[in-house]
């Protein structure tokens, strides 16, 4: 497996699988979440653009994204592949990645939707929220926008992919090991 999209909606657990398949695969394991954090808690100029959004549950807007994904892929020139976590969010940001892998590394490989009900990923970000610090995880109106964002921004990608025939749903509801398993069927098939 060389370059892979773990696709879900805010709290499906792709943080938890991306890390372990990153160890697995060997992949760099890149969150754009995780970079917006890291840029907010240095109090950055990017950080400070990011935050606002961030703390209502909205987007970031796609050319800070892409900008900062872009800078981040092209240091990574010489890694084995890259499993992109919570990238691409937008259409717009798919074709930006499809675009920079084409010049920099080779194409997406597959795109795995992790497969989870919105009530359950309430409950979910709701307990991760009790010991995440994140803002965006304590308040159940804004974690019901990150749900309806995704709903009505993100599942484009999904069809993007699918049109691709690349796309791939795996159940994500059951232990951490279970759907690990599940995906490493499903990518050992390709
Ligand atoms: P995450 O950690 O992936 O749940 O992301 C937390 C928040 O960071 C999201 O609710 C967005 O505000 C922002 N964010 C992360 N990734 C992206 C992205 N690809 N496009 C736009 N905003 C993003």
């Amino acid at each position: 497996m060389k370059n892979m999209i773990l696709f879900g909606p805010p709290g499906s657990g792709k943080g938890t699988q991306a890390v372990k398949l990153a160890e697995h695969y060997n992949l760099l394991h890149l969150s754009t979440g995780d970079m917006f954090r890291y840029e907010i808690k240095n109090n950055t100029p990017l950080g400070q653009r990011a935050k606002s959004y961030m703390d209502k549950g909205e987007l970031v807007p796609d050319e800070i994204t892409i900008e900062m994904l872009k800078e981040r892929v092209e240091r990574a020139k010489d890694v084995n592949g890259i499993i992109f976590d919570g990238f691409p969010r937008t259409v717009a940001q798919a074709e930006a990645l499809d675009q920079m892998l084409e010049e920099i590394s080779g194409p997406i490989k597959a795109l795995l939707l992790l497969d989870v009900p919105d009530e359950e990923i309430v409950k979910r970000i709701l307990l991760r929220g009790e010991t995440s610090g994140r803002k965006d995880d304590l308040d159940e109106e804004i974690i019901r926008n990150r749900i309806e964002v995704f709903n009505r921004e993100t599942t484009p990608v999904y069809d993007y992919y699918d049109q691709k025939n690349i796309a791939f749903k795996v159940d994500g509801v059951g232990s951490v090991d279970e759907i690990f398993r599940r995906i490493c069927r499903t990518l050992d098939q390709l």
